[in-house]
């Protein structure tokens, strides 16, 4: 079986130890597989990425020895493809527009009779204020679009994914129960940039042809979405590996604001690659490999 996976950085901050394992862990298992890895710059939100952070990311894959197989794909080129899979969803009047501000849903939430809110991957789930909006004519441009999971899951009673991490390994199922109440409507086109994370990951994990997805387990529960829309897009599943997540002294995931685990600052203090691959939990790899 052919074997190409990815490392997928957003640029809005620095990588820290924990991208660093997530990046050398795929490479590792890319050429262990004598596969292919890709890197793919996830910049689709112009207000949070910035090209000092592309320039400082690009520089430290470099220094820790990641070399990619292809140039980087960068989702702020790829609007057009995001586009045309929203006009796939819409055409099949399974999108519909949403004007809710985050406190609508909160004052919807909050209504006694509504019980506690579920939370899903992005949040509370949708209380479905906006269902019933016309999904009619051109698809708006300029209002949310959410995802009608009842609809996207008529004909579907669940769905499986492959996992090869630690904490799940085997064959994963998702109800169409488990999608209504743990993901409900999410948003796939916001309103400011067009498009979302969950849409653009999954129509670029199909252009670049990937069939082994390598990220955090904090991605976990996300990849329920992603396989429910490869399944409506017509879209292949690659095997997922959720990795374990690196920590800090206190237990605490490490965050891109936290920049006293940035490698540039352990760069800076004269680590080498193989130092910051200890520190991860990696074995040491031979320089020439
Ligand atoms: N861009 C995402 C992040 O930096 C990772 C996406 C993925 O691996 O699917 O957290």
């Amino acid at each position: 079986m052919s074997f190409t996976t990815r490392f997928a950085p957003s640029p809005t901050g620095p990588l820290h130890l924990g991208h660093a394992y997530s990046a050398l862990l795929a490479h590792d298992m890319a050429r262990a597989n004598h596969g292919t890895f890709l890197l793919r710059i996830e910049d689709i939100d112009p207000q949070r990425s910035k090209p000092q952070w592309h320039a400082q990311l690009i520089d430290d894959l470099a220094w820790l020895g990641i070399r990619w197989d292809a140039a980087p794909m960068r989702q702020s080129d790829r609007m057009p493809a995001y586009r045309a899979a929203l006009d796939q969803l819409w055409a099949l009047g399974l999108l519909y527009p949403c004007t809710c501000t985050r406190r609508d849903i909160d004052l919807a939430l909050g209504a006694p009779q509504e019980g506690a809110p579920h939370h899903g991957p992005d949040g509370p789930v949708y209380p479905g204020i906006c269902r019933t909006r016309p999904r009619s004519g051109p698809r708006p441009t300029d209002q949310h679009l959410r995802l009608d999971m009842a609809a996207a899951l008529s004909g579907i009673s669940s769905t499986t994914f492959l996992e090869t991490g630690p904490d799940h390994a085997g064959t994963i199922t998702r109800t169409a129960q488990d999608y209504a109440a743990r993901i409900g409507d999410i948003v796939l086109a916001r309103r400011d940039f067009g498009t979302s994370y969950h849409l653009s990951v999954v129509v670029d994990d199909a252009a670049q042809s990937i069939t082994h997805v390598t990220r955090g387990a904090d991605l976990f529960e996300a990849t329920a979405i992603h396989v429910l829309l490869q399944r409506l897009l017509g879209l292949p599943h690659p095997v997922y590996h959720h990795h374990r997540l690196i920590r800090d002294s206190q237990g605490k995931r490490l965050a891109k604001r936290d920049d006293a685990r940035a490698l540039a600052k352990f760069r800076a203090e004269g680590a080498t690659p193989q130092t910051i691959r200890r520190m991860v939990g990696l074995d040491p790899v031979p320089p020439s490999a």
